[in-house]
């Protein structure tokens, strides 16, 4: 594996497999990898010839309150999983590879537009446009063919899909299904921060979901009624949760519904345990 820290090392790298007829499969990380990342990677490795992967804790798209300082970090131990995964390039862009002036002195930013009007949108108000401009970034810096996104964050994957397509990145978007532990948590590297009895509660919340999918399964219709049976199953599972939406939205638009289900849904939530912020989703067809 190889191992850069600027876009033109990775460039050269890149365009070199491109002349030998490979094509490059490109996943984006945050770093502190795990199981989910890994399987982003498996699905590269599949599908592409040179597969990459980045890391950078991206500034621009956490709030003035929220976890950037503190974010998990493991250099040497995503080095090795990345390697004994099948990564052929990792891209550890500095601070001022991605931000030449700085993050404050960033003036052109990529607007993710109303697809991220909701859910995480509208509870991290910037968190969208920070998570496409660095994507831009990346898809400049590493000419992917293809670029693989989780389902855990269906509203970043969908605003990535939307951006290539209105600015004509010539890149695939795939997504993989949500890598879950055994207790069906999703596996984030924020998981790292809960204690051991808030993982326990936490994994109320895909119990949770799948029972709205068996409810909508069963025959109902109503988005609140869904909403509300999920609220009361987290309060009664898990006390030290704190709840920030849970939402029954059009799986394409991503706006929440009018009236009836009638097409697909996204149901999402986001709930935090003590200061975590944890999110999960299933998507289900009426
Ligand atoms: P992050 O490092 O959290 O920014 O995530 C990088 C990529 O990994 C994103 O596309 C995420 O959706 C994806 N990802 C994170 N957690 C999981 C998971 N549990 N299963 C599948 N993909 C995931």
């Amino acid at each position: 594996m190889d191992e850069v820290t600027t876009g033109s090392e990775a460039r050269q790298i890149v365009r070199r497999a491109r002349c030998a007829g490979c094509s490059i499969g490109l996943v984006p990380t945050m770093g502190y990898l795990h199981e989910g990342h890994l399987s982003l990677v498996a699905a590269a490795r599949q599908e592409t010839d040179l597969v990459v992967t980045s890391i950078f804790v991206n500034p621009t798209q956490f709030g003035p309150n929220e976890d950037f300082e503190r974010y998990p970090r493991d250099m040497e131990r995503d080095r090795q999983l990345a390697a004994a995964t099948g990564t052929d390039l990792l891209v550890v862009p500095s601070g001022t590879e991605m931000y030449p002036d700085g993050p404050q002195g960033q003036r052109v930013w990529v607007e993710p537009g109303p697809l991220a009007k909701y859910l995480c949108g509208a509870s991290r108000p910037g968190h969208f446009r920070g998570v496409a401009t660095v994507v831009a970034k990346l898809f400049a810096m590493l000419e992917p063919d293809r670029a693989y996104f989780g389902e855990k964050d269906f509203q970043q994957a969908a605003i990535i899909r939307r951006m290539a397509r209105d600015l004509g990145f010539p890149v695939e978007v795939r997504t993989v299904p949500t890598v879950r532990e055994a207790s069906g948590l999703a596996r984030s590297s924020r998981n790292v921060y809960l204690s051991g009895e808030e993982r326990e509660q936490a994994s109320v919340l895909r119990a949770a979901l799948l029972e709205a999918a068996g409810n909508i399964a069963a025959g109902e219709r109503d988005p609140s009624a869904l909403e509300a049976a999920i609220r009361s199953r987290i309060a009664s599972g898990a006390p030290a949760a704190r709840v920030d939406y849970v939402s029954v939205v059009d799986a394409q638009t991503l706006q929440p519904l009018e009236g009836y289900i009638e097409r697909d849904v996204l149901v999402a939530l986001a709930v935090y345990f003590g200061g975590t912020r944890l999110i999960d989703n299933i998507t289900v067809s009426p």
